[in-house]
């Protein structure tokens, strides 16, 4: 057994997530086996940027010490236990940092262990909440085109994305999808700086129309991740409030991608003055580090659920690893890092060095129609044509030729379609950027001139 192939052994077992497998066999696993910081290290020593923070995850960097330190003392005290009645510190304290950061009036944590798992559980809240405060009429879910919250059955329903949703269409609900902001083909001819979201009449059309029987909306603040990080306006969000408190509709934020500083802020919301009544988190929430989401809420939905044991209005929504204790001691870690470290401060002088630099690479460029870009995320549209904005043709797979080049060239990209773009840990270093500025740009031009 000393001459395994990793390769052939991981082809022979599994199945990667979100692939066709098919691909590897051009593409072979990339077997990783240590990471350091932004750096990820194949089992042959080949180095690898994490420039898109494992699926945008990794907040602070692998095996980042202090996160490191934190799990390996509470696994020696508690890994894990039930979370009905029985509770342990580390949550506890969790929720004590979490307060303070969370936009105003949300206050209320109910744990769960993965991304989608907390968009269902911020459904199920929604839907119950109306059903037991005299509105059972309102059952439905609205939600914006291209938009995306997870792959599990209900977080598909609210997600507009055909590429994960269009095959199981009839196993979905009947959510309502209403066109979202688009800012870089605007329909208005307006720029996402000085606009007055004038494509908010949608969402108004569609509460005029269906308002009465929406129990809440959902959308991604600010970026719209999964759609090729489309950016809109804070304005949107503001307006979004407004309407939902006109026709009693709940606003969900699932800042499973957008929080804990990526937009530069803590959470997209903070960009606005109001707050949503159900928050969704997960991906940074332990640095990258355990599978761990939260679903917050205000008193006020809290409230709803609290009755004598045979009202039968309990929330019964478990996971069996719902505040499991080595996630909450590393997202406790990373609460304490952020803070201590000033590290979204540091964050936002590296992200106008990557934003000022990418422009001065790419800006001029005959196929960057875009760069786009909030805290450190930017994101580079690739057009056939940039005065008419034409994209390529999607069978070309462009993004994944370049993907592939630049993993060649020591640098993991990833993109969505044509959109390339950079999520990295929000610790990395400007030598970094510099290098992952020089290997994408490369392989952009390799693959368009070939
Ligand atoms: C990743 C993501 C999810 C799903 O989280 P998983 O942990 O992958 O299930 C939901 N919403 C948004 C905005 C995401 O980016």
């Amino acid at each position: 057994m000393c001459n395994i192939n990793w390769i052939d052994e991981d082809l022979k077992y599994i199945w990667h997530p979100c692939s066709q497998m098919k691909d590897y066999e051009e593409l072979k696993p990339i077997v990783i086996d240590h990471g350091k910081g932004s750096y990820l290290y194949d089992i042959n020593g080949k180095e690898y940027i994490d420039i898109i923070s494992s699926w945008w995850c990794n907040l602070l960097g692998h095996a980042n010490p202090k996160i490191n330190e934190a799990i390996k003392n509470q696994l020696d005290n508690l890994e894990h236990v039930i979370f009905a009645n029985l509770s342990h510190k580390p949550a506890i304290k969790l929720c004590q940092e979490l307060i303070k950061v969370v936009p105003k009036g949300l206050c209320k944590f109910n744990f769960s262990d993965n991304g989608s798992a907390s968009v269902e559980c911020a459904l199920k809240m929604a839907f119950q909440y109306h059903y037991q405060t005299g509105n059972p009429q309102k059952q439905r879910f609205m939600c914006l085109s291209e938009g995306y919250h997870g792959e599990t059955i209900g977080a598909l329903s609210v997600g507009s994305m055909d590429l994960y949703a269009k095959i199981y269409k009839p196993m979905l609900m009947n959510a309502v999808h209403t066109s979202a902001p688009d800012c870089y083909r605007c329909p208005y001819h307006q720029n996402r700086e000085t606009c007055k979201c004038e494509c908010f009449v949608h969402a108004e059309e569609d509460f005029a129309k269906y308002g009465n029987e929406l129990a809440a909306v959902i959308v991604e603040p600010l970026i719209q991740g999964s759609a090729g990080m489309r950016i809109y306006p804070p304005l949107y969000l503001e307006k979004l409030r407004k309407l939902c408190d006109e026709y009693n509709v709940l606003l969900i934020a699932d800042e499973i991608a957008t929080g804990f500083g990526r937009t530069g802020k803590m959470f997209a919301f903070d960009y606005t003055n109001v707050s949503p009544d159900i928050m969704t988190i997960s991906k940074g929430l332990t640095g990258g580090y355990m599978p761990m989401a939260i679903t917050i809420t205000t008193q006020k939905i809290y409230d709803a659920f609290y009755a004598d044991y045979n009202e039968g209005k309990a929330f019964m929504h478990s996971h069996t690893y719902s505040g499991n204790p080595l996630g909450c001691s590393a997202a406790l870690a990373v609460q304490k890092i952020l803070r201590e470290e000033n590290i979204l401060a540091k964050a936002q002088d590296t992200a106008k060095y990557l934003h000022e630099k990418l422009q001065a690479t790419f800006a001029n460029h005959k196929n960057v129609g875009e760069i786009r870009h909030l805290g450190l995320i930017n994101a580079i549209e690739l057009v056939k044509d940039k005065d008419t904005k034409e994209a390529f043709d999607s069978k070309k797979r462009l993004g994944y030729q370049i993907y592939k080049n630049a993993l060649q060239k020591g640098l993991l990209l990833r993109p969505l379609g044509d959109v390339l773009y950079f999520n990295p840990p929000l610790n990395i270093d400007k030598q970094t950027l510099d290098k992952a500025i020089s290997i994408c740009h490369t392989s952009i031009n390799e693959v368009l001139n070939s």
